[in-house]
């Protein structure tokens, strides 16, 4: 079977993992900051936060946000339920804005409609969360600009994005955002095995992020609110986790991050292929806009009305045929656990039918020109009319 994502591990990685093995720290050691500065100095954003997962990243990004019991946060039906589940760990409800069927993205139009909607109801959110699907960035000066006069915070679930740019800044930067958050799954545009980050530009929120992160405890002599002599001291501020990176995760994403760029322009490279080779046939793809320089982590099709032939049967189809195609994703809405929220069937119209005809092709950097040509050819004998 062809994955539609699979990580790439040279020696230099395994070199670089090997390495802090025989170190002094395995944690709590010095590859963690040097990791969480590379990526803050890629992205041109002022503080990195590692941790161990995106979802943990997404979930003390609403903590510091002081997201609570009492507070609505919005995000995009169509993204990993993690988008959404992180604001209900805090407490908070939560509710959806539809998304834009050619960007695959939030809507400003909706989030506009359903803005003047929830000032009129006195149930403005305290935060979105936007998602840049598949690593095309959100347009976020418009919706920025939507949320500015309500002092809405917003965070970026940029776990599809690292090395994607947005009206030429790296996405990760926060100059639109609050906080900014990565993924490095396996599956992800790098990886350190399981993995997240979030970037932002403001001290406050990096500390507390930093203090969540390890149980609420600090040490920083600046930051503790009794005065000591005791060097052994430490205190516990606020009811944190132990969500806390590895230094062997860390070597490998610091080692991975040296191949971000050319992984990107590796993906460029296959999503044009996929396009040449699949014109003319009932599909369309992602709108990609003039700001956005994306970093594919999926390249996702859709089958038109004219295809002959349903998503089932084309999922099943190349299946079949050893290509591991996947569908991103099943609208968060519809899930059973936020039906019982109160959510149905018909609350977020454009998610729903972009899922039922979306399609993941594989996509990867070490996804060669014979294995790519062979879910074109197939690609297209299933659907040329
Ligand atoms: C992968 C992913 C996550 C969760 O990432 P983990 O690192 O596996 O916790 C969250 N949001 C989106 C959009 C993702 O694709």
């Amino acid at each position: 079977m062809i994955p539609y994502g699979k990580q790439d591990i040279n020696q230099d990685d395994i070199n670089a993992v090997i390495d802090v093995l025989s170190s002094d720290f395995i944690t709590q050691g010095p590859v963690v900051p040097k990791f969480e500065q590379a990526i803050a100095d890629y992205c041109q954003a002022n503080y990195a936060v590692a941790v161990n997962s995106a979802t943990s990243a997404l979930h003390i990004a609403c903590l510091a946000l002081d997201i609570k019991q009492g507070d609505v946060v919005w995000t995009s039906p169509i993204s990993f339920v993690a988008s959404a589940n992180c604001a209900l760990y805090c407490g908070a409800d939560v509710d959806f804005v539809d998304i834009d069927a050619n960007t695959f993205n939030i809507c400003p139009k909706a989030l506009e409609q359903k803005l003047k909607q929830a000032k009129a109801n006195k149930r403005l959110p305290k935060a979105i969360i936007v998602v840049h699907m598949a690593g095309v960035s959100c347009d976020l000066q418009v919706i920025a600009a939507l949320t500015k006069p309500y002092e809405i915070k917003i965070i970026e679930d940029a776990s599809h994005a690292i090395g994607a740019k947005y009206q030429d800044k790296p996405v990760g930067n926060c100059f639109y955002s609050d906080i900014s958050i990565f993924s490095f799954h396996p599956v992800k545009i790098i990886t350190s095995a399981e993995g997240g980050l979030a970037t932002t530009n403001n001290a406050q929120l990096a500390e507390k992020m930093a203090l969540y992160r390890s149980h609420g405890i600090t040490r920083e002599p600046e930051q503790l609110k009794q005065n000591t002599q005791e060097t052994w001291y430490y205190e516990q501020q606020a009811l944190g986790f132990n969500y806390r990176l590895t230094e062997l995760q860390a070597a490998l994403g610091l080692s991975q991050l040296n191949r971000l760029n050319e992984y990107v322009a590796k993906r460029h490279q296959l999503v044009t292929n996929y396009r040449n080779g699949l014109a003319d046939l009932p599909i369309s793809w992602q709108q990609v806009t003039d700001d956005n320089y994306p970093s594919y982590h999926l390249f996702i099709i859709r089958l038109t009305a004219q295809s002959p032939w349903s998503r089932k049967q084309v999922f099943d189809a190349l299946r079949q045929a050893k290509i591991g195609v996947n569908v991103h994703y099943i609208p968060i809405h519809t899930q059973p656990y936020y039906q019982q929220l109160g959510f149905k069937e018909g609350d977020f119209v454009q998610a729903e039918q972009y899922y039922q005809a979306c399609l993941s092709l594989p996509l990867y950097p070490q996804l060669t020109d014979e294995q790519q040509q062979y879910i074109i050819n197939t690609i297209k004998a299933l659907l040329t009319v």
